[in-house]
């Protein structure tokens, strides 16, 4: 079988693989995991390192090139540098990312980095470490500092702060955050709070449309960016005096999904076409012997061309989707 480029039946090209390493996570997010991770009756283990290399190995085959490990919290899986090397060594993987709540980051930098990871997203809801507590139930913003510092000394290409902006909880950081990340040369992506099928009522309480970041944005002097051939989502700002940009990823905006060029994998090996979609297509099966590979890739070229349009969330309607940590948000 050829290598070939992967599309759906709306003409996106796929070329991003966001790979869930665990469910499990350390940190109670409000809008995420309020209660802590519960583990199910029935846990699945969660995909092994060789697994996760033949899967890595058919998506390469089929274009993306870019993959970022989230979760859950990977840095909770011990075998994490193991897993980043299997993903950083497959032919045609370019670049390798990661997702972290920071929690012993500081330890881990230089480990993660010489495994192949070489972007790093560190959440930060907060600067104020009460309010920081608040948010994820862990008294641990200068743990967190600490980490991201770590990251600069260990030389990832990319640093990028996420922050999830509520309304009433910690909006009125925006302008302290934003001169934060330019005092610092890190970059910042603000993220809409997305409802799920766990957190309505914080949802409803809480969300804050994007327009209310761009206005403030704008307001200090920072530019809208042109888009990029192939970027994602995201809506990027530069500023004449900061060497690194503020994205929006605003779920809600018209459009959205209209750019999506990302597929996901959750921990136990099921195919997402989306991050609010229904249920999931099951690799796992495929992901037990090199043989299978042409059979995998033919699987996942079948599965993708369904890819809906668009999501329904502006319908209320989030899908089979619990809350981000199940399948990678
Ligand atoms: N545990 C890691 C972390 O928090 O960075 C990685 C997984 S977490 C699901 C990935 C990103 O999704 C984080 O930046 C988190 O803040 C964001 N997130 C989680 N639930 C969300 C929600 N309901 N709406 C918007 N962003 C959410
Ligand atoms: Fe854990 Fe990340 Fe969810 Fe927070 S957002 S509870 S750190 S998975």
């Amino acid at each position: 079988m050829m290598a070939t480029s992967l599309h759906d039946t709306h003409g996106r090209r796929f070329e991003y693989l966001r790979l869930s390493v665990t469910d499990v996570c350390n940190f109670r997010c409000q809008y995420c995991l309020p209660n802590g991770y519960q583990k199910p009756a029935k846990a699945v283990p969660p995909l092994r390192p060789d697994e996760i290399g033949r899967a890595v190995t058919a998506f390469a085959r089929l274009g993306l090139w870019k993959v970022r490990l989230t979760g859950g919290e990977p840095g909770t899986r011990t075998d994490l540098p193991e897993i980043a090397r299997a993903v950083a060594g497959v032919p045609g993987v370019r670049r390798l990312a990661i997702t972290t709540n920071g929690w012993k980051l500081a330890e881990r930098a230089q480990a993660w980095r010489d495994a192949g990871i070489s972007a790093i997203n560190i959440s930060v809801d907060s600067l104020d470490p009460a309010r920081f507590a608040a948010i994820t139930g862990h008294d641990r913003l200068g743990e967190v500092l600490a980490g991201v510092a770590a990251a600069r000394t260990a030389g990832f290409d990319t640093i990028k702060l996420n922050a999830v902006l509520m309304r009433g909880v910690n909006d009125d950081e925006l302008p302290a955050m934003i001169d934060f990340v330019a005092a610092h040369d890190l970059s910042l992506r603000f993220i809409e709070v997305m409802r799920t099928g766990s957190n309505p009522d914080h949802f409803a309480r809480h969300h804050l449309p994007a327009s209310a970041v761009i206005s403030q944005l704008e307001a200090r002097g920072w530019q809208r960016l042109p888009r990029q051939m192939g970027a994602g989502p995201a809506i990027e700002y530069g500023h004449a005096s900061a060497r690194g940009r503020i994205g929006i990823i605003a779920p809600y905006s018209r459009d959205f999904c209209a750019s999506c060029n990302r597929l996901r994998l959750s921990a136990d090996g099921r195919l997402h076409l989306c991050l609010f979609g229904d249920g999931g297509i099951a690799l796992r099966p495929w992901l037990q012997r090199d043989e299978d590979h042409d059979a995998l890739v033919a699987r996942i070229i079948a599965a993708t061309a369904t890819k809906a349009p668009a999501h329904r969330l502006h319908a209320g309607n989030s899908g089979a989707t619990p809350h981000l940590a199940s399948i990678g948000g």
